[in-house]
Protein backbone atom coordinates (compact mmCIF):
# COMPACT_ATOMS: atom_id res chain seq x y z
CA UNK A 1 0.00 0.00 0.00
CA UNK A 2 2.67 2.20 0.56
CA UNK A 3 6.40 2.23 -0.35
CA UNK A 4 9.29 4.27 0.81
CA UNK A 5 12.61 3.98 -1.85
CA UNK A 6 15.63 5.20 -0.47
CA UNK A 7 13.94 8.33 0.37
CA UNK A 8 16.11 11.94 1.08
CA UNK A 9 14.62 14.74 2.23
CA UNK A 10 14.80 17.42 4.17
CA UNK A 11 14.12 21.33 4.87
CA UNK A 12 16.49 24.13 2.68
CA UNK A 13 19.94 22.77 2.47
CA UNK A 14 19.54 20.84 5.43
CA UNK A 15 19.18 17.51 4.78
CA UNK A 16 17.58 15.14 7.05
CA UNK A 17 16.43 12.32 6.09
CA UNK A 18 19.36 10.84 4.15
CA UNK A 19 18.16 7.07 3.28
CA UNK A 20 14.67 5.70 4.53
CA UNK A 21 13.35 2.41 3.59
CA UNK A 22 9.62 1.25 4.49
CA UNK A 23 6.63 -0.46 3.42
CA UNK A 24 3.61 -0.80 4.59
CA UNK A 25 1.10 -3.43 3.80
CA UNK A 26 -2.87 -3.55 3.71
CA UNK A 27 -4.64 -4.12 7.30
CA UNK A 28 -1.32 -3.82 9.16
CA UNK A 29 0.10 -1.44 12.17
CA UNK A 30 3.46 -0.03 11.35
CA UNK A 31 5.62 2.05 14.37
CA UNK A 32 8.28 3.86 13.32
CA UNK A 33 10.48 4.23 16.05
CA UNK A 34 13.50 6.53 17.15
CA UNK A 35 14.50 9.07 19.35
CA UNK A 36 13.93 13.42 19.62
CA UNK A 37 15.03 14.61 16.08
CA UNK A 38 15.57 11.40 14.36
CA UNK A 39 13.41 12.57 11.81
CA UNK A 40 10.36 11.01 11.93
CA UNK A 41 7.79 14.21 12.00
CA UNK A 42 9.90 14.73 8.67
CA UNK A 43 9.68 11.21 7.14
CA UNK A 44 5.67 11.89 8.12
CA UNK A 45 4.98 15.19 6.38
CA UNK A 46 7.57 13.53 3.30
CA UNK A 47 4.74 11.10 2.47
CA UNK A 48 1.57 13.26 3.12
CA UNK A 49 2.78 16.01 0.19
CA UNK A 50 3.93 18.44 2.90
CA UNK A 51 7.35 18.22 2.32
CA UNK A 52 9.17 17.55 -1.06
CA UNK A 53 11.70 14.81 -1.21
CA UNK A 54 15.38 15.02 -3.42
CA UNK A 55 15.72 11.97 -3.63
CA UNK A 56 14.22 8.18 -3.85
CA UNK A 57 10.52 7.52 -4.13
CA UNK A 58 6.93 7.30 -2.03
CA UNK A 59 4.11 5.45 -3.49
CA UNK A 60 0.69 4.95 -2.37
CA UNK A 61 -1.28 2.11 -4.06
CA UNK A 62 1.88 1.72 -6.57
CA UNK A 63 1.25 5.67 -7.71
CA UNK A 64 4.32 8.49 -6.71
CA UNK A 65 3.15 10.23 -4.04
CA UNK A 66 5.37 13.14 -5.53
CA UNK A 67 3.59 16.41 -6.75
CA UNK A 68 -0.04 15.94 -5.86
CA UNK A 69 -1.11 18.01 -3.39
CA UNK A 70 -1.58 16.84 0.77
CA UNK A 71 -5.69 17.38 -0.03
CA UNK A 72 -5.60 14.88 -3.52
CA UNK A 73 -4.01 12.77 -0.79
CA UNK A 74 -6.85 13.06 2.12
CA UNK A 75 -8.96 12.35 -1.02
CA UNK A 76 -7.47 8.88 -2.22
CA UNK A 77 -7.08 8.09 1.50
CA UNK A 78 -4.44 9.16 3.18
CA UNK A 79 -4.64 11.12 6.20
CA UNK A 80 -2.23 12.56 8.37
CA UNK A 81 -3.09 13.31 12.44
CA UNK A 82 0.11 15.65 13.02
CA UNK A 83 1.49 15.79 16.56
CA UNK A 84 -0.03 18.87 17.58
CA UNK A 85 -3.15 17.70 17.06
CA UNK A 86 -4.44 20.73 15.08
CA UNK A 87 -8.21 20.86 16.21
CA UNK A 88 -10.33 24.03 16.10
CA UNK A 89 -10.79 24.97 19.83
CA UNK A 90 -12.94 27.17 19.52
CA UNK A 91 -15.21 25.11 17.46
CA UNK A 92 -17.67 22.31 19.37
CA UNK A 93 -16.80 18.40 19.21
CA UNK A 94 -18.76 17.74 16.43
CA UNK A 95 -18.01 20.63 14.40
CA UNK A 96 -14.78 19.41 14.88
CA UNK A 97 -16.02 16.43 13.67
CA UNK A 98 -17.94 17.79 10.71
CA UNK A 99 -14.92 19.66 9.21
CA UNK A 100 -13.30 16.15 8.66
CA UNK A 101 -15.29 15.12 6.34
CA UNK A 102 -14.91 17.92 3.55
CA UNK A 103 -14.16 15.54 1.28
CA UNK A 104 -17.44 13.23 1.73
CA UNK A 105 -20.88 13.10 0.95
CA UNK A 106 -23.42 14.12 3.40
CA UNK A 107 -24.10 10.11 3.31
CA UNK A 108 -21.05 9.26 4.10
CA UNK A 109 -20.07 11.98 6.62
CA UNK A 110 -23.23 10.50 8.43
CA UNK A 111 -22.11 7.37 8.46
CA UNK A 112 -18.75 8.47 9.55
CA UNK A 113 -19.93 9.91 12.42
CA UNK A 114 -21.89 6.73 13.39
CA UNK A 115 -18.56 4.77 13.38
CA UNK A 116 -16.35 7.09 15.22
CA UNK A 117 -19.08 7.89 18.11
CA UNK A 118 -19.09 3.92 18.96
CA UNK A 119 -15.63 3.63 19.01
CA UNK A 120 -15.26 6.87 21.17
CA UNK A 121 -19.01 6.70 23.08
CA UNK A 122 -17.42 10.64 24.52
CA UNK A 123 -17.34 12.24 21.40
CA UNK A 124 -21.42 11.59 21.26
CA UNK A 125 -21.93 12.16 24.82
CA UNK A 126 -19.97 15.59 24.65
CA UNK A 127 -20.80 16.82 21.08
CA UNK A 128 -21.79 20.22 22.20
CA UNK A 129 -18.57 20.58 24.40
CA UNK A 130 -15.91 23.05 23.15
CA UNK A 131 -13.01 21.13 22.13
CA UNK A 132 -10.33 23.36 23.86
CA UNK A 133 -12.30 22.24 27.36
CA UNK A 134 -11.48 18.79 26.33
CA UNK A 135 -8.12 16.94 28.11
CA UNK A 136 -5.19 15.78 26.14
CA UNK A 137 -6.31 12.53 26.18
CA UNK A 138 -10.02 13.47 24.76
CA UNK A 139 -8.37 15.96 22.39
CA UNK A 140 -6.13 12.96 20.53
CA UNK A 141 -9.39 11.09 20.34
CA UNK A 142 -11.12 14.01 19.28
CA UNK A 143 -7.97 14.21 16.47
CA UNK A 144 -7.96 10.54 15.75
CA UNK A 145 -11.59 11.01 15.22
CA UNK A 146 -11.79 13.74 13.16
CA UNK A 147 -9.14 12.58 10.70
CA UNK A 148 -11.38 9.00 10.38
CA UNK A 149 -14.19 11.20 9.03
CA UNK A 150 -12.14 11.78 5.95
CA UNK A 151 -12.67 8.12 5.11
CA UNK A 152 -8.94 7.09 5.25
CA UNK A 153 -7.65 3.73 4.37
CA UNK A 154 -3.91 4.99 6.15
CA UNK A 155 -4.02 6.70 8.93
CA UNK A 156 -0.71 8.13 9.48
CA UNK A 157 -0.58 9.39 13.52
CA UNK A 158 2.24 11.49 14.85
CA UNK A 159 3.01 10.71 18.49
CA UNK A 160 -0.46 10.14 19.40
CA UNK A 161 1.22 9.27 23.05
CA UNK A 162 2.62 13.08 23.24
CA UNK A 163 0.73 14.51 26.95
CA UNK A 164 -0.53 11.04 27.85
CA UNK A 165 -0.03 9.20 30.97
CA UNK A 166 0.59 5.22 30.65
CA UNK A 167 -2.46 4.49 31.30
CA UNK A 168 -4.79 6.71 28.95
CA UNK A 169 -2.05 5.43 26.44
CA UNK A 170 -2.55 2.28 26.49
CA UNK A 171 -6.38 2.94 25.74
CA UNK A 172 -5.78 5.07 22.75
CA UNK A 173 -3.48 2.08 21.46
CA UNK A 174 -6.11 -0.36 21.68
CA UNK A 175 -8.38 2.37 20.00
CA UNK A 176 -5.93 2.28 16.94
CA UNK A 177 -5.89 -1.59 17.55
CA UNK A 178 -9.90 -1.16 17.12
CA UNK A 179 -9.50 0.71 13.82
CA UNK A 180 -7.18 -1.49 12.15
CA UNK A 181 -9.53 -4.23 12.62
CA UNK A 182 -11.99 -2.15 10.72
CA UNK A 183 -9.54 -2.34 8.02
CA UNK A 184 -8.07 0.96 8.09
CA UNK A 185 -4.06 0.24 8.12
CA UNK A 186 -1.72 2.60 10.79
CA UNK A 187 1.20 4.32 10.71
CA UNK A 188 2.04 5.20 14.14
CA UNK A 189 5.02 7.45 14.75
CA UNK A 190 6.10 6.94 18.20
CA UNK A 191 8.84 7.98 20.66
CA UNK A 192 7.41 5.71 23.20
CA UNK A 193 8.85 2.42 21.70
CA UNK A 194 7.64 -0.42 24.64
CA UNK A 195 4.14 0.83 23.66
CA UNK A 196 3.87 1.33 20.29
CA UNK A 197 6.26 -1.73 19.52
CA UNK A 198 3.23 -3.82 21.86
CA UNK A 199 0.74 -2.86 19.22
CA UNK A 200 2.47 -2.58 16.13
CA UNK A 201 2.61 -5.71 13.41
CA UNK A 202 5.83 -4.17 12.31
CA UNK A 203 8.22 -1.57 12.88
CA UNK A 204 11.03 0.14 12.09
CA UNK A 205 13.91 1.72 13.94
CA UNK A 206 14.97 5.49 12.81
CA UNK A 207 18.28 6.67 13.35
CA UNK A 208 19.85 10.24 12.28
CA UNK A 209 17.61 10.47 9.12
CA UNK A 210 17.72 6.49 7.91
CA UNK A 211 15.93 3.25 8.93
CA UNK A 212 18.52 1.17 10.69
CA UNK A 213 16.14 -1.79 11.61
CA UNK A 214 13.08 -3.62 10.91
CA UNK A 215 10.89 -6.83 12.57
CA UNK A 216 8.01 -7.43 13.76
CA UNK A 217 6.81 -5.35 16.93
CA UNK A 218 8.06 -8.38 18.81
CA UNK A 219 11.53 -8.72 17.42
CA UNK A 220 12.31 -5.85 17.80
CA UNK A 221 11.11 -5.57 21.92
CA UNK A 222 13.40 -8.06 22.24
CA UNK A 223 16.44 -6.76 20.04
CA UNK A 224 19.37 -6.46 22.15
CA UNK A 225 19.67 -3.18 20.81
CA UNK A 226 16.85 -1.82 20.98
CA UNK A 227 15.89 -2.37 24.68
CA UNK A 228 19.23 -0.58 25.28
CA UNK A 229 18.59 2.13 23.12
CA UNK A 230 15.01 2.95 23.47
CA UNK A 231 13.70 0.78 26.38
CA UNK A 232 16.09 1.90 28.89
CA UNK A 233 16.73 -1.98 29.38
P1 LIG B 1 10.50 14.70 17.59
O1 LIG B 1 10.19 13.54 18.44
O2 LIG B 1 11.30 15.74 18.31
O3 LIG B 1 9.35 15.26 16.82
P2 LIG B 1 11.40 13.55 15.10
O4 LIG B 1 12.09 12.24 15.03
O5 LIG B 1 9.99 13.61 14.70
O6 LIG B 1 11.58 14.12 16.55
P3 LIG B 1 11.80 15.67 13.22
O7 LIG B 1 10.77 16.55 13.83
O8 LIG B 1 11.52 15.02 11.93
O9 LIG B 1 12.26 14.56 14.25
O10 LIG B 1 13.13 16.55 13.11
C1 LIG B 1 14.33 16.06 12.52
C2 LIG B 1 15.32 17.21 12.44
O11 LIG B 1 14.80 18.19 11.53
C3 LIG B 1 15.59 17.92 13.74
O12 LIG B 1 16.98 18.19 13.80
C4 LIG B 1 14.81 19.22 13.62
O13 LIG B 1 15.45 20.26 14.31
C5 LIG B 1 14.82 19.49 12.12
N1 LIG B 1 13.61 20.21 11.67
C6 LIG B 1 12.33 19.84 11.89
N2 LIG B 1 11.47 20.71 11.32
C7 LIG B 1 12.24 21.66 10.71
C8 LIG B 1 11.95 22.82 9.94
N3 LIG B 1 10.68 23.19 9.67
N4 LIG B 1 12.99 23.55 9.49
C9 LIG B 1 14.28 23.18 9.75
N5 LIG B 1 14.61 22.08 10.45
C10 LIG B 1 13.62 21.33 10.95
Amino acid sequence: MLTLDQVCAGYGRMRILHEIDLHLGEGEIVALVGANGAGKTTTLRSICGQLRVSSGSITFDGKPVSGRRPDQLVREGLVHVPEDRALFGTLTVEENLRMGAWTRTAEQAEASLREVHELFPILAERGSQLAQTFSGGQQQMLAIARALMAGPRLLMLDEPSTGLSPKLTWTMLDAVRRIRDTGVSVLLVEQNAKQALAIADRAYVLESGSTVLEGTGAELADDERVRKAYLGL
